[in-house]
Parts: C-alpha cells; structure tokens; sequence
C-alpha cells in the first residue's frame, strides 16, 4: 500500500518549496518512525464492477481500478527549514468549530519540539493581517496548555479581509516563513492564493492549511474535525424535540442544523437518534404542499403517531425560499432560514386543515459550533496539528492536511475545494438513513 507506484499520479503534487531539499540537514538522530516522501496513500480503494455499482462513484470515470495517490503525512527524516530560523504564524478564519483550539494547541507544541522559538497567532482571521489595532499574539506551550478545554478559537476569528498581495506584504514585513491556515474553503482558497503569491515573490514560505468543516464537505477526506462532535451535540436537540413533540398533544418538534451545501450532520444525527421522522437535506429536493409533499406526511404521522420530529439541514430547500442575494463579509451567499419557513407553513397547513398541531422549533447551530471537541475530534485534531508542523517542516507548501482511508496524507489545496462534498442521494448511508426514518420521496 505504501510502496511507490508504477502507476499514475493524477492528483497534482506539490514539490517541496526548493530544491534544496534534497542538501537539507537531518533532525534528532534518535527520533524513529520517520515517514519517507515516497510514502503514498490509495485514494479509493474499491474495485469497481461498474461506475454506478452500489452508488460508488469513481473520480477517474476512464478508470476501472483507480490508482490516485497522496503523500503520507508524518515527520520526514530531512527537514527543509532550520528551526532557529523559523517564524510560524497561525491564523483561523471563517465560523467557529469544536476543536480550533485543539488544533492550534497541537500546532504550537510540536513547533516547540522541533525547536522553534517564534510562533505567533493572528488575531481574527485574514483581518488580523492588516488591521493596525491587532497585534500578533506571543503563543507557546504555556500559553496552549489548557486551551482545548474550551471551544472557539483563542485567536479569534472573521471574515472578509485584507487582499492576498497585502496579506504577503505583511509576512514578509514581520518575517513569517511558515503560514498555519486553519478554516473551510474560504481560508482554504486564500491560502492556495497566499502560497501562489509566495511563490510568485520566491519567498520561501510553506503556507499549510488544516481543514475546518464541521459539515464535513471537503473532497476526498474521510472525515474533518469537529463533524463527530457536532453530531454528539445534536443529538440533545434532536432529543428535546422528540420530548416535546411527545408530550404534546399533536407535537410537531422541527430541529434545524448546520449543512450549508451538504447534509451529513443532518444524516448522520439522524440516523444516530433514532428520533427522526423526516430529514431533509440540500441533496435531496422536496416540496412541502401537495399530496407528496412533508406536510401531508406530517399529518399522516400525527395521525398515526400522535407526534414527529423533522431535522432538516440549514441549506436544503433554499428553492422554496424567497432569494435576497445578500452576502457577508466573505462573499458567501447568506441562506434564507429554512428551519423557520418549514415552522411558519407548519403551522399555517394544520390552522388550515383544522387539525390541532403544537410545532416547537429548535435551532442549535451557535450552541454546536461553540462547544469543545469530543474525544475523538480531539484525537483528530491532535494528529492533523502535529502533521501540518511535519509538512512545513518537511517543505511543502500549498498543502492541506488530513485523513483518506484512515491514512494521514498531505493533499494539494486545490483538488479539495474544487466544490463542497455532497451527501450521494444514491448512496447506503443516505437510504440507512430513509430506512430509519421511513420516510417516503417528497416529490
Ligand atoms: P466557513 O466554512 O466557516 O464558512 P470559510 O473558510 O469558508 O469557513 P469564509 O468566510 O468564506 O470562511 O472565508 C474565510 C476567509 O477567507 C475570509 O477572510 C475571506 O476573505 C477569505 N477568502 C474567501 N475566499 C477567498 C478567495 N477565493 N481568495 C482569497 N481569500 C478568500
Ligand atoms: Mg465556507
């Protein structure tokens, strides 16, 4: 699994940020367990009958047994940059997520192992880059200890910012040669942004991202951080709406959560609880009126259940909704509130057909983003921290750290936020998912 190849390399590999590489000096001569940077990871590893076999879809569609490969992550025997010389700096963007703290503690602390002695953090996302009244943030092991004991970020985060050129000008006036991104596409497009300017400057900077999604949508990872404890968390949502729903005449509990283009919290919260009745995700088109539609089966349930709970994700059935076109601070397309229009028409539908309802509505997103990392985020977090320093050190740059096949790998930015990872309406988890809920097409 981790020889070199023969085969073909379709993802496009980021080089070491010189060829110096191959002169660079060998660390700790007793640190073990080095990984070589002819260590690869399988990208898929199924062996297709056919394309559409069981809803698996094969990225290569030309491809029948598919050979794409990413570097391994982990310490490297020869590392590029002399740790006297380094200055790291950190910076989280975006909206918050269980475990930015973890991760930055990470970060922090394995720099200090391999002896670096400035590390700084960037105060509030990009915006800290240009904005005269932040200044950087001294961070070492003392400072992190305690850190991932509570959520949020401690550098803070934005959105919005300073422009790529002047992001570059600022490095290099404070002297930062390595750049830990942590943040979702956004962030992630601004660092493949800042890497290509570094680039273009020959500046040699290793720019690293870690991905931040809690909706778990980033192409080709198994898992992000931060998605395992959102899901926890939504279960005591899912929960409180399932007790009112049940201890009212005719409840209708209605519980909205995060999955702005994907809707695996929604799914995978679902099918955990055991609660739900009908989950709605961005996937998956609906329609709420008609003989199809939620609000007839609503009263099918009602009337044969006494009660239901619904769980839709924040982004599905925008189509229903009145467009604003407003945006925020990022450009990002701001959502019409889907968990409020399916409480409203709730309402107005059983009003109507003089059938009592009691609808409770229940939004946990802030409640979510805003807790501490679970166990296993922690574990994710930790690793994900440590190999983002080993990249650096390693002399990559414009990579993304993170987990495919259960393998740490380094993967270039680009290919992962070509467009969110969707939830395959085709797929067995989306059908456990039906079969859970026993829910019909809405269609
Ligand atoms: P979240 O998933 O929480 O929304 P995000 O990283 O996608 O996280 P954004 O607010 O979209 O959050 O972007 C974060 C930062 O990245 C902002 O400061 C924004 O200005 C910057 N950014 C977004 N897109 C780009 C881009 N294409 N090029 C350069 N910078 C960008
Ligand atoms: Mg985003």
């Amino acid at each position: 699994m981790y020889s070199p190849t023969p085969g073909r390399f379709l993802l496009r590999m980021r080089t070491p940020v010189s060829e110096e590489f191959a002169g660079g000096y060998p660390s700790d001569e007793e640190w073990h367990g080095y990984i070589s940077n002819s260590d690869r990871v399988l990208l898929k590893t199924i062996n297709f009958a056919s394309p559409n076999s069981a809803g698996a879809v094969c990225i290569d569609p030309a491809c029948t047994w598919v050979e794409q490969w990413v570097h391994r992550a982990g310490p490297r025997e020869k590392i590029y940059f002399k740790p006297e010389e380094v200055k790291a700096a950190i910076v989280t963007c975006g909206g918050l997520c269980p475990g930015l703290n973890d991760v930055i503690r990470q970060v922090v602390i394995t720099l200090e192992i391999y002896g670096v002695k400035s590390i700084v953090g960037i105060p509030f996302g990009y915006r800290g880059f240009s904005d005269s009244d932040l200044s950087e943030m001294p961070l070492s092991r003392k400072v992190v200890q305690n850190i991932h004991l509570s959520g949020g970020s401690l550098l803070g985060v934005s959105r919005g910012g300073p422009s790529v050129s002047d992001i570059v000008d600022r490095m290099q006036e404070k002297g930062i040669n390595m750049l830990f991104v942590l943040g979702g596409n956004g962030t992630h497009a601004g660092a493949n942004a800042i890497h290509e300017e570094c680039r273009n400057r020959k500046l040699k900077v290793a720019v690293v991202g870690v991905p931040k999604t809690i909706d778990n949508d980033i192409l080709l990872m198994d898992k992000t951080f931060g998605f395992d404890t959102a899901v926890e968390e939504a279960q005591r949502a899912i929960n409180s709406a399932y007790i009112e729903a049940h201890s009212a005449y005719h409840g209708v509990g209605i519980v909205k959560l995060m999955g702005r283009d994907s809707g695996f919290i929604a799914m995978h919260a679902s099918l955990a609880s055991g609660q739900i009745d009908i989950c709605l995700i961005p996937e998956v088109p609906f329609e709420l009126h008609g003989p199809h539609g939620v609000l007839t089966h609503l009263k099918y349930l009602i009337e044969t259940k006494g009660s239901a709970v619904v769980c839709v994700a924040e982004g599905a059935g925008q189509n229903l909704l009145q467009k604003t076109n407003a945006k925020d601070a990022s450009g990002n397309i701001v959502l019409g509130d889907i968990g409020v229009h399916i409480q409203q028409e709730t309402k107005k539908y059983f009003r109507e057909i003089g059938v009592h309802a009691d609808v409770k509505y229940i939004d946990p997103t802030y409640m979510i983003r805003a807790c501490r990392a679970n166990a296993s985020d922690g574990i994710l977090c930790a690793v994900l921290g440590q190999n983002a320093v080993h990249g650096a050190f390693a002399g990559y740059s414009g990579i993304t750290v993170g987990i495919c096949n259960n393998h740490y790998v380094y993967f270039p930015i680009p290919e992962v936020i070509a467009y969110p990872r969707p939830v395959d309406p085709n797929s067995r988890m989306w059908h456990r998912c039906l079969t859970s809920t026993g829910q019909p097409d809405f269609i």
